[in-house]
């Protein structure tokens, strides 16, 4: 092969392969050029895009400008306002320093650039045509830089094709100004699609305030402020803040978790690690939490030149910043965990999370992200059991309270012998409830049971003692010897997977049951792209619908019929809760609509109740697991009572 000599390569191509790293598509464009907007201090700026950023893309500002005697350097390849020299790297505090984005813009598509310095008379323009220089001039603008771009990758074809569809680049445009615009919500932005006004943001905003810009009012009003600092002892402190859900309100998608680094949106591996972590437990598989977080850091803490990008970024102290955003979230999770009976099962409660070394103070209640909740052989690790034990009085009663995770163990429910069920004690024992024969039943602020006799089910040889605390009901199984757990049945769990099933079966039907006064809902405008979505899916499930386009944001929402499953009064909840859900599917409806249908827990049942309760849920395929894969029953055998008991 014939040896080609070594030659330095053209400007204009030298910037084309720069622009391959920069400008990757019409959203990596905007992004650099927003930056730069925040950067000349703008308090406004105004995003006009059309056929999906790809013809044509403006961004205006109304920040600092450029001076008419370096336009044509603000094109020039590593030619910056913002850096000058090595010791500036590594201290960085504006968006842009590598002085890239303009040329590289520049050399794959038509741009103009318009800008009027503070001072002058007049503002200036200057025009490039994939790479080179076509005109320059006096322009007309009345304050700013206005920086237009057209036909990009025109010149390029091959890196045309990597474009998706005009919608879908539109769409990633829309994602990234809104990251970004979340991260300053003191300057006021907005975005025009194809004459389209999609959202016009006001300037002066808080983060929550800017969030339900976004974000539709289920989210955005329980969302949790938090705050942490990390004080450096070499001087510098680090800070986390944001807002973050608590872990009850997690949906299935992931798109609700953002991170930010001094500023800048970061897809962040670490930060995610570190959420998890935070989490940890609390979740099914497949769940997230959402939360912005914002880590402010001294300048020399994070090397944000790792990344063309600066997508990623790389920190000093990897090990001090998981810390920081664990402790950050732990209010969030703890709070929860005492608030809600059923998903506190199995919390440490009180325990403080800080002082935790394996990062799990928790246990492992729901299987974690590991997806499978504990045992499903039935083998009783014992492991938690022996984690992170502190000594004394405080061991006990944490155990007693809260059965670590790994304890559960399946119930081995023959399913066989299908007898009709029997009261096996006597008719008329009532009021003679177990809290009567506990020693300590005069200490507690109520009965510890609520119950009668005992009654035997038609299954598994389980017998009904009674209901605590509302939620659980208690069984025994295998009367005597060796053999007898103890099991505890959660009663929404229970319902849940009963309803589930029944609607599994009727899904066809349809079935409504019309309301005498319609219900009205005011929706957020992505609440109604929602229901329209899922307008079919709602209706078989047995709602009766009307949209109407009136009134602000996304119109209204009448129902005039609901599911006969559901109880009328948890309708409304259930619509919010499902519109909120960008990503959910029909499953997550019929799963979403048995959760809001099935008794609550904290509700007292009468024993015929639950004994019509257990029944049906005796006679589902799949009793291990309520829906959302949170486990129905945890038993004890002898054995673990022993251990409960510190008899061997
Ligand atoms: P960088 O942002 O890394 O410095 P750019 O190529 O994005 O590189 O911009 C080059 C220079 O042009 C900037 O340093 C800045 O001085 C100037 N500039 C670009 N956009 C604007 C703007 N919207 N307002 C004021 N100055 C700008
Ligand atoms: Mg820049």
């Amino acid at each position: 092969m014939q040896r080609r000599p070594i030659i330095l390569l053209p400007e204009t191509l030298r910037n084309q392969i720069a622009a391959g790293e920069v400008v990757e598509r019409p959203a990596s464009v905007l992004k650099e050029l927003v930056e730069n907007s925040l950067d000349a201090g703008a308090a406004r700026i105004d995003v006009t895009l059309e056929g999906g950023g790809v013809t044509r893309l403006v961004v205006q500002d109304d920040g600092a400008g450029i001076p008419a005697g370096e336009l044509e350097l603000a094109v020039t390849r590593h030619a910056t306002s913002k850096l000058s020299s090595a010791a500036d790297l590594f201290r960085v505090s504006s968006y842009g320093f590598r002085g890239e984005a303009l040329p590289s813009i520049a050399s794959v598509a038509h741009l103009t650039l318009t800008s009027r310095f503070r001072e002058a008379e007049e503002a200036h323009r200057l025009e490039v045509e994939f790479g080179t220089l076509v005109e320059q001039g006096p322009a007309a603008l009345a304050a700013g830089t206005r920086v237009e771009m057209r036909r990009l990758f025109a010149a390029t074809p091959a890196r045309l094709k990597f474009l998706k569809s005009e919608a879908t680049e539109a769409k990633r445009c829309q994602e990234t100004l809104m990251r970004m615009s979340l991260a300053r919500p003191d300057v006021a932005f907005s975005l025009t699609l194809g004459g389209r006004e999609v959202f016009r943001l006001p300037g002066g905003q808080d983060l929550r305030a800017r969030l339900a810009q976004f974000w539709p009012p289920a989210v955005t009003t329980d969302l949790v402020e938090i705050s942490r600092t990390h004080t450096h002892p070499d001087g510098g402190d680090m800070t986390v803040s944001g807002l973050a859900g608590r872990p009850s309100r997690a949906q299935n998608r992931p798109d609700r978790l953002l991170f930010y680094v001094n500023g800048r949106p970061v897809q962040d591996k670490l930060i995610m690690r570190a959420v998890r972590d935070a989490y940890k437990g609390r979740l099914l598989s497949g769940e997230y939490p959402q939360a912005a977080l914002f880590l402010s850091l001294p300048p020399e803490e994070v090397d944000v030149n790792v990344h063309p990008a600066k997508l990623e970024v790389r920190f000093r102290e990897e090990g001090a910043i998981i810390a920081l955003v664990r402790h950050a979230l732990a209010p969030v999770a703890v709070e929860d965990a005492v608030a809600d009976p059923v998903q506190g099962y199995g919390q440490g409660q009180g325990q403080g999370y800080g002082d935790q070394g394996d990062g799990n103070p928790y246990g492992r209640p729901y299987g974690g992200p590991q997806g499978t909740y504990g045992g499903v052989s039935g083998g009783v690790s014992g492991n938690a059991w022996s984690q992170g034990e502190k000594p004394g009085l405080w061991r006990a009663s944490q155990e007693f309270r809260s059965p670590p995770a790994e304890r559960h163990v399946p119930l081995p429910l023959s399913p066989g012998q299908p007898s009709p069920f029997h009261q096996s004690g006597q008719p008329g024992g009532h009021g003679d409830s177990f809290a009567q024969h506990t020693p300590d039943a005069g200490h507690r602020a109520g009965p510890l049971f609520a119950a009668g006799d005992p009654t035997t089910l038609s299954q598994g040889g389980l017998e009904y003692l009674g209901q605590i605390a509302g939620t659980y009901l208690v069984l025994r199984q295998g009367a005597g010897g060796d053999e007898g757990r103890l099991v505890l049945v959660d009663q929404h769990a229970a319902h849940e997977r009963v309803i589930l099933e029944n609607m599994r079966r009727a899904r066809t039907g349809g079935d409504s049951q019309p309301l005498a006064v319609p219900l009205e809902l005011p929706l957020h405008s992505s609440e109604a792209e929602r229901a329209q979505e899922m307008w079919q899916g709602l209706r078989d499930a047995g709602f009766q619908l009307d949209l109407s386009a009136e009134g602000k944001g996304g119109g209204r929402l009448f129902v005039r019929g609901v599911p006969p499953s559901l109880p009328t009064g948890r309708a409304t909840e259930f619509l919010r809760e499902m519109l909120s859900d960008r990503s959910a599917g029909l499953e997550t409806l019929w799963i979403l609509l048995s959760c809001k249908s099935a008794i609550k827990a904290g509700t007292e049942l009468a024993r015929d109740e639950a004994l019509a309760l257990l029944e049906a849920w005796l006679a589902t395929a799949d009793r291990d697991h309520c829906p959302h894969g949170r486990p129905i029953a945890v038993s004890w055998g002898a054995q673990d009572l022993e251990r409960i008991f510190k008899r061997k």
